[in-house]
C-alpha cells in the first residue's frame, strides 16, 4: 500500500487539496516530489489513486485516480460509551479501537470519571483516529460523539441497538449474545471508569435495557476492557 493521506475535502473536477497536518506529513516528513504517487481516503469510505501535482509548505495539490470500490462496513455497528482515561492510555484506546473498526466512541460521563472530553481534548482523538485510518488502512473515520451521561447515550440510541454494559458480574460476552433471528443493526456497549461505575449507574443502565456482559475473570483497565469489546464485537 503506497501512503495514506486523509482529504478534508472531497476532490473536484479530479483535483484534491491536502492542507495542514496532511500536507506537511506529505511535504516536509516524507519529502514528496511531484509525480510522486500516493492514496488518499475521504474519511466517508472512498479512497483513490492520487499523484502529487504541486506542492506548497501549507498545501499539496494532488491529481486524482482510479477510486478503489467502496469500503463496505460490518453487519452490526458498534458504539463504545466510555469514561475516557487519562493521557496516553486514551490516545492508544482511540488508536487500538479505530483500527478494530468501531464506529463511535461517545466519552461517557460518570460519577467516578477522571477525564474530561474538553475541545481541545476531542480535537486530539480525532487527529489519533485520522492516523490510525492512515496506517490501518481504514477510510471510515471512527465518529467521537458529544460527552454524554449513561442514560443520555442509552436514551439517544437507536432503536434497534442492542445495549451492554461492561461489568465484571454479567453474562460471558463469549456467550452467543445474537441469535439467528436477532435483527439489531448495532450494538452500544457501556465501559465504566477506572473506580468502576456505581451501583446506580448499572441499575440505570439496566433499567433502559442494557445487559451486564463479562469480558473474563480479570478486572482490565478501562483502555483494556473497550479493546476486548471491540475485538469481540466490532
Ligand atoms: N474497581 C472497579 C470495579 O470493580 O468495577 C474496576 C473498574 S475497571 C478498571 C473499569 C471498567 O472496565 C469497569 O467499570 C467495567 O466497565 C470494565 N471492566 C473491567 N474489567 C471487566 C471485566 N472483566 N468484565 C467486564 N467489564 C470489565
Amino acid at each position: 500500500m503506497s501512503e495514506r493521506f486523509f482529504l478534508a475535502t472531497p476532490p473536484r473536477d479530479g483535483v484534491a487539496v491536502l492542507v495542514g497536518d496532511e500536507a506537511r506529513h506529505l511535504a516536509r516528513v516524507l519529502r514528496a516530489k511531484v509525480g510522486d504517487a500516493v492514496t488518499v481516503f475521504d474519511g466517508r469510505g472512498q479512497a483513490w489513486e492520487a499523484t502529487v501535482a504541486a506542492l506548497g509548505r501549507e498545501k499539496v495539490s494532488l491529481d486524482i485516480g482510479a477510486a478503489h470500490p467502496t469500503e463496505t462496513v460490518g453487519r452490526r455497528s458498534l458504539t463504545l460509551a466510555v469514561a475516557l482515561p487519562k493521557g496516553d492510555r486514551q490516545k492508544w484506546m482511540v488508536e487500538k479501537i479505530t483500527e478494530l473498526g468501531v464506529a463511535r466512541l461517545v466519552p461517557l460521563i460518570t460519577t467516578r470519571g477522571v477525564a474530561e472530553a474538553t475541545d481541545a481534548a476531542t480535537a486530539r482523538l480525532e487527529r489519533g483516529v485520522i492516523e490510525a485510518c492512515k496506517q490501518c488502512g481504514r477510510d471510515t473515520l471512527m465518529e467521537i460523539g458529544g460527552a454524554e451521561s449513561i442514560t443520555g447515550v442509552l436514551a439517544a440510541i437507536a432503536a434497534e441497538t442492542r445495549k451492554m454494559i461492561a461489568d465484571p458480574g454479567g453474562v460471558p460476552l463469549a456467550a452467543p449474545l445474537f441469535t439467528e433471528h436477532d435483527t439489531s443493526t448495532a450494538v452500544l456497549v457501556l465501559v465504566g471508569p477506572e473506580g468502576g461505575f456505581t451501583s446506580a449507574e448499572v441499575a440505570a443502565a439496566e433499567a433502559a435495557g442494557a445487559t451486564r456482559v463479562s469480558l473474563g475473570h480479570h478486572i482490565l483497565r478501562v483502555e483494556t476492557a473497550a479493546i476486548a469489546a471491540a475485538a469481540r464485537l466490532a
